[in-house]
């Protein structure tokens, strides 16, 4: 039996440069983090070889003993770490991510082709919470359900509540879905479970982004109001990847995953305090964001009145080493040229940076933009240049950032 190193050279050259690319740069899509080397220890351990169909003591396989174990470990971590009654709320551990989890949720309470309502994708949904342009049904969630989004207000920030009621009072879904992947406030969860009650609608959240905020009681509670709670584990959480569903006892379903959720808890309150310093920066430096700000662990950056998208300027931090993502912001025309930017604060906060360095780090994005704006105007000169020309260039081809 070999060691990767003389199994399989390419792929371990492979890891090694990807371990040094994480390692060099600065790390700001705020889906995204870095694990413990405990966690890393367990995922690449001999649990790889076990097949576990069913839950713990009701397996389809023998020489479960010890996964129905840690199953159980994680299922009660799993409720500790959101603070959770285990006579009032179960968990599955079981997705394999986050779209698997919630598919998993709509398969276990809705028929096909029952009507479910998320955040837009371009106003800060996620892909999984049914997504549809004119022309074809994008998501499998809105191929299976029917789908219709809700919307941010475009002219104060937050989610339109008013318009959300008065769409559910002719839409009437059985689900409507709190979360996103890109949307820098609070969620209403009162009024969402108002909303939600007046059509005898499930209200289900998925907190993949905020649940290490959740976990650390920064951010408002979804299971004071949800009945069914989805998170990934591997995003502010800080674990594997995997994803994990919480249901209020009496109903349904189940899903993956592993722990680490055990040591979630900690980095909440200084993400969201760094992400506060970044965002207060940004404004400081003129720039606009969407919702006005953040309360959470990410900032969305409007480019537009710059006159500029975040394609582009996605691509200057790259060659400085910051990695984050072009956004849809709300008023988008296009998801391939979105105009904006998603910075988030987890990552480098599991890293050690604190607001000193956040501040520094909106210095540097501040800097890619000018150099974007510049480029745009004149470009001259140098290989760094040369890339800018590039990437300012209207032939320059672009990939979508839809499933982010
Ligand atoms: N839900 C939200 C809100 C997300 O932002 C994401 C991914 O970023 C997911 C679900 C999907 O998670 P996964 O990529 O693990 O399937």
């Amino acid at each position: 039996d070999y060691g990767l190193s003389e199994a399989d050279p390419e792929v371990r050259e492979i890891i090694h440069k990807e371990k040094d690319r994480q390692f060099k740069s600065l790390e700001l899509i705020a889906s995204e983090n870095f694990t413990s080397r405990a966690v890393m220890e367990a995922v690449g351990s001999c649990l790889t070889n076990k097949y576990s169909e069913g839950l713990p003591g009701k397996r389809y396989y023998g020489g479960n003993e010890h996964i129905d174990e840690l199953e159980t470990l994680c299922q009660k971590r799993a409720l500790a770490a959101f603070h959770l009654d285990e006579k009032k709320w179960g968990v599955n551990v079981q997705a394999l991510s986050g779209s698997p989890a919630n598919f998993e949720v709509y398969t276990a309470i809705l028929d096909p082709h029952d009507r479910l309502m998320g955040l837009d994708l371009p106003h800060g949904g996620h892909l999984s919470h049914g997504f549809m342009t004119p022309k074809r049904r994008v998501s499998g969630t809105s191929i299976y359900f029917e789908s219709m989004p809700y919307r941010l207000d475009e002219s104060t920030g937050p989610v339109d509540y008013d318009m959300l009621e008065k769409t559910t009072t002719l839409f009437r879904p059985q689900l409507i879905i709190a979360g996103a992947s890109a949307y820098p406030r609070d969620f209403d969860y009162p009024r969402m479970r108002k909303i939600a009650d007046a059509v005898g609608a499930f209200l289900m959240m998925d907190m993949a982004h905020i649940s290490g905020l959740v976990a650390a009681s920064v951010v408002g509670d979804p299971f004071e109001y949800c009945d069914i709670v989805t998170t990934t584990t591997h995003k502010s959480l800080r674990g594997p990847g995997g994803g994990m569903i919480f249901f209020k006892k009496d109903p349904v379903l189940g899903m993956d995953l592993e722990s680490a959720t055990n040591n979630a808890v900690f980095p909440g309150l200084q993400v969201v305090s760094n992400c506060g310093a970044l965002a207060s920066r940004l404004i400081e430096l003129g720039y606009k964001l969407v919702a006005g700000g953040s309360d959470n662990h990410l900032v969305l950056v409007d480019l537009r009145p710059l006159g500029l998208d975040g394609a582009r300027v996605e691509k200057i931090p790259e060659v400085a080493s910051i990695t984050l993502n072009k956004n849809s912001v709300p008023g988008d025309k296009s998801a391939l040229v979105p105009g904006g930017i998603r910075i988030g604060s987890p990552a480098m906060t599991t890293r050690g940076f604190t607001e000193k360095e956040f501040i520094a780090v909106a210095d540097f994005i501040h800097e890619g933009v000018q150099l974007t704006l510049e480029a745009k105007q004149s470009v001259k000169g140098s290989k760094l240049q040369d890339f800018m020309k590039f990437v300012t260039s209207p032939n320059f081809s672009l990939t979508d950032n839809v499933s982010d």
